[in-house]
């Protein structure tokens, strides 16, 4: 430990005028991640469902709520929830492993796989947080590109695995915040050609056409080295509750426990999240609102001066092509609708993203874009 710095006379300064230490250096150079939380009356910027759970799911968890002993830590293993959770994919319970939103699951297997000397691939423009948690836990990050259209190039995600070696590959899809899912075909064949790990983020998976769950469920070889990744922040209506999860190799389960701290699932969320699991089909009815508000969305901006790409999530990205994108943010909010300017994002200059809400909601966000690029 450095020597306290004395004062002329020899007195150790008072506590009081002793500094703060310096954080971290490698820290300096980080941003947070956030998005702006102003009070507005049309919220289409954090890709939230725009329904809350369904009511017999709240009077469940109220009574549910009475059997806790909140006087006693919760079950470490979360046991129950992790076999609701498996039960739901039809894995077993040793294949789940979850944590507090899936960015702490996200955080987990880069605490557990990544850290010093180690390197996390992704591939860019993509869920910026991917980048953001490797550099926190102090893992290297190799960057790729995708191509124009914001797909994954094969030939690309070569060059980039063999010149770094990851231990973690990274791949989002659908892909926040560009839209498209990758076809499973295409996960397979990163995943034959990685080095490590190959963490398939589906934070919007219930909106894709495919899903990595299945190789995982398959068991073929090299499917041990596939972790997909979960959330209820989405589709389930329940981002306040913070819940996320990994369905991976038990190997992989017990390297993410190894980093949990004990007890970090409180027993409320485990309650909620086992109960929200009985719930599928007013889930996948919320699913096909949105899916359907997203074609309408879709159609509307195809005959406004904006680029747009398809999207297989509950947001869309789009690019004003006559007006910067900061103008026209700031024109939206002036609406009160609050959408996401990504166009400080790398590979994202000049777009915006917005969430599909409820009708109601889209019309107002589309009456102000119409208005603001008139
Ligand atoms: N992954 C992706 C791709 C996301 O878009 C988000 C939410 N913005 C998350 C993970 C994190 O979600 P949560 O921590 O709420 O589960």
């Amino acid at each position: 430990m450095a020597p306290v710095a004395r004062e002329p006379g020899g007195r150790p300064p008072a506590p009081s005028v002793r500094p703060v230490p310096p954080v971290r250096p490698d820290l300096k150079a980080l941003t947070g991640y956030h998005s702006a939380q102003v009070e507005v009356e049309v919220r289409l910027n954090t890709n939230e469902s725009p329904l809350p759970p369904p009511p017999e799911w709240f009077e469940a968890f109220r009574s549910g709520l009475g059997s806790i002993d909140f006087n006693r830590y919760p079950d470490r293993d979360a046991w129950e929830l992790r076999r609701a959770v498996a039960d739901s994919h039809g894995v077993r319970t040793e294949q789940i492993f979850c944590a507090n939103g899936s960015n702490e699951v996200l955080q987990s297997l880069l605490l557990a796989y990544g850290g010093p000397q180690r390197t996390a691939a992704l591939f860019e423009p993509t869920y910026t947080l991917h980048r953001h948690i490797a550099r926190i836990t102090g893992t290297q990050v190799a960057a790729g590109h995708r191509t124009d259209e914001f797909l994954l190039d094969l030939d690309e995600v070569k060059r980039v695995l063999e010149a770094h070696d990851p231990v973690i590959t990274f791949l989002c899809s659908p892909n926040n915040p560009t839209g498209r899912a990758d076809p499973i075909e295409l996960v397979e064949a990163v995943l034959a050609m990685a080095p490590g790990l190959v963490v398939v983020d589906e934070a919007y998976g219930q909106f894709a056409p495919s899903s990595a769950v299945d190789t995982v469920r398959g068991g073929a070889a090299g499917s041990e080295r596939l972790a997909v990744v979960r959330t209820f922040s989405k589709t389930w209506s329940m981002a306040g509750m913070r819940l996320g999860y990994l369905i991976a190799a038990p190997e992989v389960v017990e390297a993410c426990e190894m980093v949990a701290l004990p007890y970090h699932l409180d027993a409320a969320k485990q309650l909620a999240g086992r109960l929200a699991v009985d719930f599928v089909p007013e889930m996948e009815a919320r699913v096909a609102m949105v899916i359907e508000e997203r074609g309408r969305i879709a159609a509307a901006l195809a005959a406004l001066p904006v680029d747009t790409w398809p999207s297989d999530a509950n947001f869309i990205l789009f690019r004003p092509t006559g007006s910067e994108a900061a103008a026209v943010w700031a024109d939206l909010l002036e609406a009160s609708v609050l959408v996401r300017d990504c166009s400080q994002w790398p590979g994202l200059a000049g777009c915006l993203r917005v969430t599909v809400g409820l009708p109601h909601e889209n019309d107002r966000f589309l009456a102000a874009l119409t208005e603001s690029l008139r």
